[in-house]
């Protein structure tokens, strides 16, 4: 029996094969998606990981692929995304229920509209809600896990449950959903109440800060994690790797903790790059530089 032909019947969506995952990535990198899906329903959802756990295929959640890297061999068995099935939200009293689809910098506005306060940190980190979660995504100070006041999940046997705030851990970068197989649905935050002009300008300085620090070539994010008391950007600055480059790959000369794609990149010359960097911050200043950024895929396909 052929898994890609159950999942016609399965899914009301025809899954996209052999599908670039270039076109689902910032960075604008990576082989193709073996069979990429797109549940419509919880059923549609559950009866996927089923037919996944029946040919033991293998299996990735895709957000918005803001923090990926996608090796050039693509990506064997099922991707999924939840954009068909988690893109609603809203705002009830002072919380906001939110699928995984919805896109956190869309929550973030929606929410200063309201003159809702929590959510300003997250106007420039783009990606989704349920990325967000899984990554535990924040700037200035502030992270999306401190909002969190539960989390709905499915299990990779389907089942359905609800994680409230106590049950979750969040810290730089980390959270619970990083060592559990799972897949997040959707969430609730809790904001309050802010002043909607006080808000707006905060936001508004953010913005500008980003913008001029931040590449404006396609990235993937940082690259790697601040080792603790220090900015990974600074250290790979001062070991002279700002503006290096590999094929279309270069370390951004705005900032170095960005890989940019800057024409035609290829994964492995990304990941060439993360190597050349990594050994020369090991040598010269003693520190292993620890990835953020997810790298998922084959090197190359048989
Ligand atoms: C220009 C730029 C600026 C950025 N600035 C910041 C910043 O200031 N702060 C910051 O924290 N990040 C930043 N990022 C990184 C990125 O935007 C965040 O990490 C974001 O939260 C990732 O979300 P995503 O939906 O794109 O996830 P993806 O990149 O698609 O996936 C990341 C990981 O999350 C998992 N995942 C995604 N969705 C789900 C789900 N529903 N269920 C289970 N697992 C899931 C994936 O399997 C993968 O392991 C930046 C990125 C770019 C390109």
């Amino acid at each position: 029996m052929n898994w890609r032909k159950e999942l016609l019947h399965i899914l009301r969506t025809p899954p996209l094969l052999e599908e670039p995952m270039s076109r689902h990535t910032s960075i604008g990198i990576g082989g193709p998606a073996e069979c990429l899906v797109f549940p419509e329903t919880r059923t549609e959802l559950r009866n996927v990981l089923i037919l996944v756990k029946q040919f033991k295929l293998p299996f990735f959640v895709l957000g918005s692929g803001t923090n990926l890297l996608v090796r050039d061999g693509g990506i064997k068995g099922v991707v999924l995304s939840l954009s068909s099935l988690c893109s609603n939200y809203d705002f009830v009293d002072r919380t906001v229920i939110a699928g995984a689809a919805v896109s956190l910098p869309v929550l973030a506005r929606k929410s200063l509209e309201r003159g809702l306060r929590g959510l300003e940190f997250a106007v420039g980190i783009p990606g989704s809600l349920g990325g967000a979660l899984y990554m535990n995504a924040g700037a200035y100070g502030s992270s999306i896990g401190k909002l969190v006041q539960e989390v709905e999940i499915m299990d990779y046997e389907g089942n359905l449950s609800l994680r409230p705030r106590k049950e979750l851990e969040f810290s730089y970068r980390r959270s619970t959903f990083q060592e559990e197989k799972v897949i997040i649905l959707g969430g609730v935050l809790q904001l309050t109440p802010g002043d909607r002009a006080e808000l707006k300008s905060l936001v508004q300085k953010n913005h500008r800060e980003r913008r001029s620090r931040q590449p404006s070539l396609p990235s993937a994010g940082s690259v790697f994690r601040n080792p603790t008391g220090l900015a990974a950007g600074k250290l790979i600055d001062e070991v002279g790797a700002k503006g290096l480059t590999a094929g279309g790959a270069m370390v951004s000369p705005e900032h170095a903790n960005f890989i940019v794609n800057a024409g035609d990149a290829t994964a492995s010359e990304v990941l060439d790059l993360i190597e050349l960097i990594r050994k020369k911050v090991r040598s010269e200043r003693k520190i292993d530089l620890e990835l953020e950024i997810k790298i998922v895929g084959e090197n190359s396909r048989e």
